[in-house]
């Protein structure tokens, strides 16, 4: 138990991944994520700096993950961060990974990754699969989508909506929700996928298409006697959008609001685990009420919070996000 109850199980890592220049930006835009001291192993401080006025803000996050080679940094925050906690699912630690960030921040890209290079879900699925042969466990996928405060059953023929349900015990539940066994990688690509299919995208007047869901992949471990952890990967619905300059209006408008009142949610949840406040404010969204079994108590959370080099504003708020549910 002394395990259980020391405080560092259920901090929060905050951690920081810009994505390089693509090729068509290279010429065109100027970087803003300028400067970057690591101060010490356990936190580094971020520079953005404005290209139009100078301005200069400076972050602390607990680790970074920048550079040109894609592959090489998702497996880095995969062998660094990620694969600590699916060790801790084979222990009966449930884990929490959350991508969030602006629409073109490489949340997908981090999350999902491409045939080419895998990113932190099929990695996850991969190591799980390898631990559950040599410990005689199978592993069970689920995959739904957090839709303007409703769920989504990604894994069933048509989009389903799962009722959100609280049992006597406080414990949330998603009643009806899908989940099915996976032995190999092949069978999960072919799930995966067809849950990608269903997702619900929309158009905004700034990009073609954005994620305007929040899409949870859940991973569980289950050994003769049940489910013995399960991890949760997320990839967030961006955030934190300018109204003005995206043109949202109407539906546009309220989803806008919900997806900022979640991740306005989840940052503060984040903060009280991090600063052992004593009432954590799960109930503030949906989303956080989901997570709940999944984030703080005895479970392992990371945030991945992702840039674009060449946005300063986005960057801006998505790292002051971070940074602000990392404080302590
Ligand atoms: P988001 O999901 O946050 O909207 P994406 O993951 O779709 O953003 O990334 C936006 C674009 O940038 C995509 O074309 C993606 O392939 C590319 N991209 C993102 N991260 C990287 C990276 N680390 N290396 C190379 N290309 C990247
Ligand atoms: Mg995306």
């Amino acid at each position: 138990t002394n395990i259980l109850n020391s405080s560092c199980v259920s901090k929060v890592r905050v951690v920081l991944r810009v994505r390089p220049f693509l090729p068509r930006e290279i010429s065109e835009v100027q970087p803003c994520v300028s400067v970057i001291d690591r101060h010490h192993d356990s936190e580094v401080a971020v520079h953005l700096k404005d290209p139009l006025s100078c301005r200069k803000e400076c972050y602390q996050l607990d680790a970074l993950f920048h550079g040109r080679d894609g592959d090489e940094k998702v497996r880095q925050i995969f062998d660094r961060e990620v694969n600590p906690l699916i060790l801790g699912i084979f222990n009966g630690f449930n884990a929490t990974v959350l991508a969030f960030g602006a629409t073109g921040s490489g949340k997908t890209f981090t999350m999902q990754g491409t045939d080419e290079l895998p990113g932190l879900m099929p990695l996850a699925m991969s190591t799980i699969l390898s631990m559950c042969e040599k410990t005689a466990s199978s592993a069970e996928v689920s995959y739904y989508e957090v839709y303007m405060d409703r769920c989504w059953d990604l894994l069933e023929v048509k989009a389903t909506e799962v009722a959100i349900w609280e049992d006597k015990d406080g414990q949330v539940h998603l009643k009806g929700l899908s989940s099915i066994p996976v032995n190999s990688m092949p069978e999960f690509h072919e799930a995966y996928s067809c849950g990608v299919l269903r997702r619900k995208v929309a158009h905004t007047g700034l990009n073609d298409v954005s994620s305007r869901s929040h899409g949870v992949l859940v991973i569980s471990v289950l050994s003769e006697g049940g489910v013995t952890g399960k991890i949760n990967l997320i990839d967030l619905a961006a955030g934190n959008e300018d109204n003005r300059r995206t043109g949202n209006e109407g539906i546009r408008l309220q989803e806008s609001a919900k997806i900022n009142q979640s991740l306005f949610a989840l940052s503060n949840v984040v903060y009280a685990l991090n600063n052992n406040l004593p009432r954590v404010p799960y109930r503030e969204s949906k989303l956080t009420r989901i997570l709940q079994d999944s984030l703080g108590g005895t479970s392992r959370a990371l945030m991945v919070a992702c840039l674009n080099p060449g946005e300063y504003q986005e960057s801006l708020r998505t790292v002051s996000l971070a940074a602000r549910s990392r404080q302590i």
